[in-house]
């Protein structure tokens, strides 16, 4: 036997989901409404007017058996014509009507899905640069955003289905359960119960197929990642040379068997389900034909009434099904939707503060960073232990130190993508919470270690990088010229104009080094009086790094500038190096200061160094 106390929370669990499904329903419907104003009120009425018809060609049926029924055998007389006539022609009417507006009504759906999935995307879109950081790096991020961002344009698509054929449904089943009526209540109750167990059947599945979904939503992830792998140009070369295929295909197999077994294991048991339920529904049909005609044959109803009862009772269990079902799947898609919901409610954690101190045009005394303790969310390493660390205005730092050290995560609390758990960074004395956030960004340029390679024009590419200004051609040579993107930009077919990525018609793909130098200019196209550049060189040879750190030093005379860099090269030219070691700022000073203390920094150089002279020996 169930265990009392778990049957009532399982009923108040699902008291509670109905609860939220509802919300989800009204929040869609008024999602709708707002995008889709016009074409819902003629959606309304188009299926207002389809859900009147099939109960009109059913009394109609009645009427046109009954004046035949009395016309057999009274000979063609017009008067016994026109009684045939007449329901005979509305009956054509009412199916030509019946066809018009199936056919408006395919083209107001679609103008309405379209629309609606426009706005839906909109607000994701929205939505996605408004949320932390944070959330991109965590697995709950593809999650809800697969959950979010797949799933809504069907989920509408049938949420609006289904919907306009509730509408249209219940509208027809109450007007034939008006027209069943006379012939007892408890006929059009017959329907209803007959119906019942196909509805439980839905709900069952939806449910189950939901649960599932979510439940897989991983696996599907790693399906798309194994596709990605075995397709993309990106991945071709290394599938190519290290034979992955066969790794790759029997891994996407093994997962598509399981996803597949899945659901086909659910779709078999709603099937079996469904089967009993729809035989027990035609029982009860048949049960309630069989009564009607013991009536007939007692002489208690017309052949007419027989027409009418049958059509009636057909039509009405074939509609209680589809309605039935049309909740059922209704339910499905609020439990999809739901997810969409719970991404559009993500509120940031970094908020700004109510009346943020506005950021300078130019530093004063610089960013300071103290005591920052930092670490990851659900990481319980520390990324950054009790790190200080002073940007004086006006300078060029240089961070270096080894992988993992803490570089990147520095430049992220630099640009407030994250707030330090323990410490503050301030600029100009001014806390870092306490800062008009969209401020501080306008007033940085970054090269991230992993730039974005936009696709469209060199041109567009680079003037992005301060996308309001105005964008002059001297701007944009000046920024090439400092990106060292210059003698490049002139090789191309069409210089400034030319396209970038394959993908596109016309479109060139650039080399690794050729992307981090437009993604330079990028950077420098915007005048930001504090520059940080992760890994700026990475790409480059000596040569060409000296001229860049050149023009380098002569753009940043009067900025703040912070270099991380592996090179010592490009340290050595900076007024203040910072030497990071995990999480911790482990030795700071000029180069020669460095190597004078002999620490960290210095034993790094030598090897350098060393290495250096044994090749040239
Ligand atoms: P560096 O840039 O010096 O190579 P990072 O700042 O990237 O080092 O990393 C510092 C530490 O923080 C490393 O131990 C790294 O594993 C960890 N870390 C970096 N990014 C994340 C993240 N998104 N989530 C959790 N830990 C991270």
């Amino acid at each position: 036997m169930d265990n009392p106390i778990r049957g009532r929370r399982t009923a108040r669990v699902q008291r509670r989901a109905a609860g939220t499904a509802f919300r989800n329903l009204m929040r869609a419907l008024r999602m709708i409404w707002t995008a889709t104003r016009t074409w819902t009120l003629v959606w309304g009425v188009l299926l207002l007017l389809q859900g009147l018809l099939p109960a009109a060609n059913v009394y109609l049926t009645k009427v046109l058996v009954d004046a035949l029924t009395a016309a057999v055998g009274a000979g063609i007389a017009w008067e016994s014509v026109r009684t045939v006539l007449l329901p005979a022609v509305l009956m054509g009417g009412v199916l030509l009507l019946t066809q018009i507006i199936q056919e408006v009504l395919g083209w107001v759906r679609t103008g309405q899905a379209e629309y609606m999935q426009d706005y839906i995307k909109e607000r994701i879109h929205a939505q996605a640069a408004v949320v932390d950081l944070e959330f991109f790096e965590t697995p709950e991020y593809f999650d809800q955003m697969e959950r979010a961002n797949q799933e809504a344009n069907p989920r509408i698509r049938s949420l609006l289905e289904n919907v306009g054929s509730l509408f249209r449904n219940t509208t027809t089943l109450l007007a034939i359960a008006a027209l069943l009526i006379p012939y007892g209540i408890w006929v059009p109750l017959a329907l209803l119960l007959s119906t019942l167990p196909a509805f439980a059947v839905v709900v069952w599945y939806n449910r189950h197929h939901h649960t599932w979904w979510k439940d897989t939503t991983e696996k599907r992830r790693w399906v798309g990642y194994f596709d990605a792998v075995l397709t993309l140009p990106y991945y071709a070369a290394e599938v190519r040379i290290f034979t992955l295929n066969a790794v790759f295909q029997q891994a996407y197999g093994s997962l598509r068997e399981e996803l597949r077994d899945g659901r086909l294991r659910l779709m078999r048991k709603r099937s079996l389900a469904a089967l009993v339920a729809g035989s027990l529904a035609l029982l009860v049909s048949g049960g309630a034909m069989a009564w009607m005609m013991w009536g007939a044959l007692q002489g208690r109803a017309t052949l007419g009434d027989i027409a009418l009862f049958y059509q009636a009772f057909n039509q009405g269990q074939g509609l209680m099904r589809t309605l039935l079902g049309n909740i059922g799947q209704l339910y499905g898609d609020l439990l999809f939707l739901e997810h969409l919901f719970h991404f559009l409610d993500l509120r940031p954690k970094l908020q700004q503060t109510e009346n943020p101190v506005s950021v300078p045009e130019d530093l004063r005394v610089g960013i300071e960073i103290e005591d920052v303790s930092f670490r990851y969310p659900g990481s319980d390493q520390l990324a950054l232990k009790d790190f200080s660390l002073s940007i004086p205005a006006g300078k060029t730092i240089a961070i270096v130190g080894p992988n993992g050290a803490g570089k990147s995560t520095l430049i992220k609390l630099l640009c407030r993508f994250y707030d330090p758990v323990a410490g503050r960074v301030t600029l100009d004395g001014v806390d870092y919470r306490d800062l008009d956030r969209d401020e501080l960004w306008r007033r940085l340029t970054i090269l991230f270690q992993i730039h974005v390679n936009y696709a469209g024009p060199v041109r567009g590419s680079i003037e992005i990088g301060d996308i309001e200004a105005d964008h002059t051609p001297e701007r944009l040579a000046e920024a090439a010229r400092l990106g060292m993107a210059d003698e490049l930009i002139e090789k191309m077919p069409h210089g400034f104009d030319t396209i970038l990525h394959k993908q596109f018609t016309g479109g060139i793909d650039l080399s690794g080094g050729e992307w981090q130098r437009l993604a330079l200019a990028r950077a420098f196209y915007r005048p930001a009086p504090i520059v940080i550049l992760d890994e700026p060189t990475s790409y480059m040879d000596s040569w060409t790094e000296t001229r860049w750190l050149d023009r380098f030093f002569e753009c940043v005379r009067d900025r703040t500038a912070i270099i991380v860099t592996h090179r010592f090269s490009t340290a050595i030219r900076a007024d203040l190096i910072y030497v990071m070691n995990e999480g911790k700022v482990v030795e700071s000073g000029s180069h020669e200061e460095l190597l004078a203390l002999n620490g960290f920094y210095a034993s790094s150089w030598r090897a350098q160094m060393q290495a250096s002279d044994d090749t040239l020996m």
